[in-house]
């Protein structure tokens, strides 16, 4: 597979190497998406390929930050991306200022939204604005790589208070949205039953 690159870059393959089989590139040398955690990730999988060690990766799970102010934090697909895939989704957000600890640092503007498969309820993407943005994105990205659901949200407690408490609000307002009661997979065990001692 032919990876594409910046005008001026250089074009490389799958793993990474250029037209001259053992010389790879990587990093903004070769154009998008020139972040340093990605340079680095694809320095390690070159290596990989060079030394035959076998590896993989989840490219499509690539978070991206960019650190202005408000931070700016996604992961997944995009609501774009998933109507141009006629992908039936639907989002569930949460304003930091909902939010207790949203409310002790003063974040008024902060927004994570959270889209997810509308039928497998299948988390597929996650946006957020706001205070630690390029953090927090990394609890919806860990979701997303073992294929979790927003319904995990609703199912976990989180510490109070923190923003990671946006996901389970962000998750009951997708919920609701849907228009019908969760149908939540119980994750928990059943009670077992208790012996009575005489
Ligand atoms: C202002 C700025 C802010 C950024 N902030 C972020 C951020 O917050 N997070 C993020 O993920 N990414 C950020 N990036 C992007 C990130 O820095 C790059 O994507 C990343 O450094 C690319 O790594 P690289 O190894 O490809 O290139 P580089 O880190 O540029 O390394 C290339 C090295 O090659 C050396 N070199 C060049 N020519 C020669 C030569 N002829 N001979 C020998 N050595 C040579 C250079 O001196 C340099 O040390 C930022 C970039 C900029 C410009």
């Amino acid at each position: 597979m032919e990876r594409k690159s910046v005008v001026g870059g250089v074009c490389t393959n799958a793993y990474y190497q250029t037209e001259v089989p053992y010389v790879y590139a990587v990093g903004d040398v070769i154009g998008f998406p020139s972040l340093v955690s990605v340079s680095m990730e694809q320095g390690r999988l070159a290596a990989c390929h060079a030394y035959g060690v076998p590896t993989q990766s989840v490219s499509e799970l690539f978070p991206y930050g960019i650190y202005t102010i408000p931070e700016i934090s996604t992961v997944g697909k995009n609501e774009e991306e998933l109507t141009q895939d006629g992908v039936p989704y639907e989002i569930g957000k949460a304003q930091y200022r909902e939010i207790a600890r949203g409310q002790i640092i003063g974040d008024e503007q902060g927004t994570l939204k959270l889209i997810f498969h509308m039928d497998t309820r299948e988390l597929l993407g996650v946006d957020i604005i706001g205070t630690g943005a390029s953090e927090l994105i990394h609890i919806g990205q860990a979701v997303m790589a073992f294929g979790g659901t927003v319904d995990y949200f609703v199912n976990t407690v989180f510490n109070y208070p923190t923003l990671a408490e946006c996901y389970e609000t962000a998750a009951f307002n997708g919920i609701n949205r849907l228009g019908s009661l969760p149908a939540l997979e119980p994750k928990l065990k059943p009670p077992q039953e208790v012996g009575v001692i005489v």
